[in-house]
């Protein structure tokens, strides 16, 4: 594969970075591009989805001259750490900009990966049909007075073994298998499709409320296009558990890799990713709020949505209950 021949021989100078990326959005040039400019260090980018990026890791092995790695989902990172995808990394700047829990867990000599993005998981419902009380809180989708109203994306994607990881954390594996089963009896389809596709359901009446990430029904509010209007003349949304435990957030992160043949450059580049102009950049790309707290949005459409309150719970934890969560769907037969 003449690919993988360039990026070996790329990737002994020392003023080149390697990165995998499941990321590919317009903000990114002028992210890397910044990055050059202020090193020296140029990027090679390769760009695929994050199962390729795995199946690519996996094959190459230790000859892989992936430097970086970029990942979105807590069940994702955690995952290619246990697989020894990554490496733990000591720095003072990453301890220091980006908060413990948006980062995994301390390994002796270091944290393995970062988040560098926030995203919120949320809940849209059919105006028309709805009650917005009867669905501001995850349980209350399990609830009978949802039966038949339900629309989701697999259980086991990503985004929901974390939403349920976040429910073993706080409540206990009894209680996100009784929210699972509950969800499973209220479902007005079986499960299909992404995110879009549900808030797509609930916009046509197929559905009366389903989940989705935030930066999703941002793309959505920020379009032009008349159907993108239709669909959000149609549906309201909440930030879910406000009165509780706060609405449950998750990351896209990155790590250095396993066998990174440029470490240095792989550091000093996750540095940068923690930097004030890197972190709107990053965020901004994917309508995501940025991981260091002093960082602002310069979102419209976030700033529109305001503040809320945020689940606080360690995303190593979620990314770790991703076991239990998928034992529990299979239990319940949550496809
Ligand atoms: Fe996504």
């Amino acid at each position: 594969m003449s690919c993988c021949l360039s990026m070996s021989a790329l990737s002994q100078s020392s003023q080149v970075l390697n990165l995998y990326s499941a990321r590919h959005y317009q903000t990114d040039e002028a992210l890397y591009a910044n990055f050059t400019k202020q090193t020296g260090i140029k990027i090679n980018r390769i760009e695929a989805d994050d199962n390729a990026l795995f199946e690519r890791l996996r094959s190459e092995g230790k000859s892989s001259p992936a430097d970086v790695i970029l990942m979105v989902d807590a069940a994702r990172l955690w995952r290619a750490e246990i697989e020894g995808l990554f490496q733990p990394i000591q720095s003072k700047v990453l301890e220091t900009r980006i908060p413990k829990n948006l980062r995994s867990g301390d390994v002796g000599q270091g944290s393995q990966w970062f988040g560098f993005s926030t995203r919120a998981r949320m809940i849209v419902y059919n105006k028309a049909a709805v009650k917005p009380t009867d669905v501001d809180t995850y349980e209350k989708l399990a609830d009978p007075v949802n039966k038949g109203r339900v629309c989701t994306r697999s259980g086991s994607h990503p985004y929901m073994l974390s939403l349920i990881g976040a429910m073993v954390e706080r409540s206990g594996e009894a209680k996100a298998e009784a929210w699972a089963k509950g969800m499973v009896a209220n479902m007005a389809r079986a499960p299909k499709g992404g995110d879009t596709d549900q808030i797509k359901g609930v916009a046509s009446g197929e559905c009366g409320v389903a989940l989705t990430n935030s930066y999703y029904l941002a793309r959505i509010m920020r379009s032009d296009k008349p159907e993108d209007r239709q669909i959000i003349s149609k549906i309201g949304f909440v930030w879910p558990n406000q009165a509780g435990s706060g609405t449950h957030m998750n990351v896209a992160g990155g790590a250095v890799a396993k066998n990174a043949p440029n470490k240095a450059a792989a550091i000093k580049f996750l540095e940068y990713l923690a930097s004030d102009q890197a972190q709107q950049y990053f965020a901004d790309g994917n309508n995501e709020w940025p991981a260091v707290p002093s960082v602002k949005t310069n979102n419209e459409a976030l700033k529109q949505w305001g503040s809320f309150k945020k689940e606080n719970i360690s995303i190593a934890a979620i990314g770790k209950n991703q076991i239990y969560a998928q034992k529990i769907l299979d239990r319940v037969s949550y496809r």
